[in-house]
């Protein structure tokens, strides 16, 4: 089966507004069709009472449980406070080549920081993580180009710092690495 489509599995209620820009963003990067989907996922066996988080690895394992046959890549996009054991927190989680991807903007918000909320920030910085993670799944390492999406972003101020594109080296590897998706109606970008 060809796949010809990128899908976005929205669990943390999103706007409308948003998921769509989103799907804007991800279909200018990738050159694919986007769309997106609700889904609940049942989040409370993911939690870890002593941090106080939720475990990434295991939102990703259950994203892909809830992920449809034709699509290409999905990401979940969730509010919730991600982590891994061996970091204290996640902005997103993805596997190198896998076929699925998280996000959160739990971590992106300005109030965390003690800053006014900014809502526009938030919706870009959020697009930064959608757009890094699943440049992941198609299988692009971390870049060190300072204002590529696939820079390694640690802090907010990291991803304020990249633009939401692929520097022209990243977006080269990408038109490689989507070759072995078989995508008939795939055009470069
Ligand atoms: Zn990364
Ligand atoms: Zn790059």
């Amino acid at each position: 089966m060809s796949k010809q489509r990128i899908l976005l599995i929205s669990c943390g209620h999103f706007e409308k507004d948003l998921l769509e820009s989103l799907a804007h963003d991800i279909c200018r990067e990738f050159g694919y069709p986007v769309s997106y989907k609700e889904c609940c996922l049942e989040m409370s066996g993911y939690y870890h009472p002593g941090r106080r988080q939720y475990n990434a690895n295991d939102i990703l394992q259950a994203t892909a449980a809830v992920s449809e046959p034709d699509v290409v890549k999905a990401i979940g996009l969730h509010r919730v406070d991600l982590f891994i054991p061996i970091l204290t927190y996640i902005f997103g989680q993805a596997f190198l080549g896998g076929d699925t991807a998280i996000a959160s903007l739990f971590r992106l918000r300005n109030e965390l920081y003690g800053l006014e909320p900014d809502q526009h920030l938030l919706t870009d910085r959020f697009r930064k993580v959608v757009l890094h993670e699943l440049g992941h799944s198609f299988g692009l390492i971390h870049c060190m180009n300072p204002v590529c999406i696939m820079r390694s972003s640690t802090y907010v101020e990291d991803l304020d710092q990249k633009k939401s594109h692929f520097c022209s080296t990243c977006a080269e590897k990408l038109l490689q690495l989507r070759g072995q998706y078989d995508n008939d109606c795939m055009k470069p970008i």
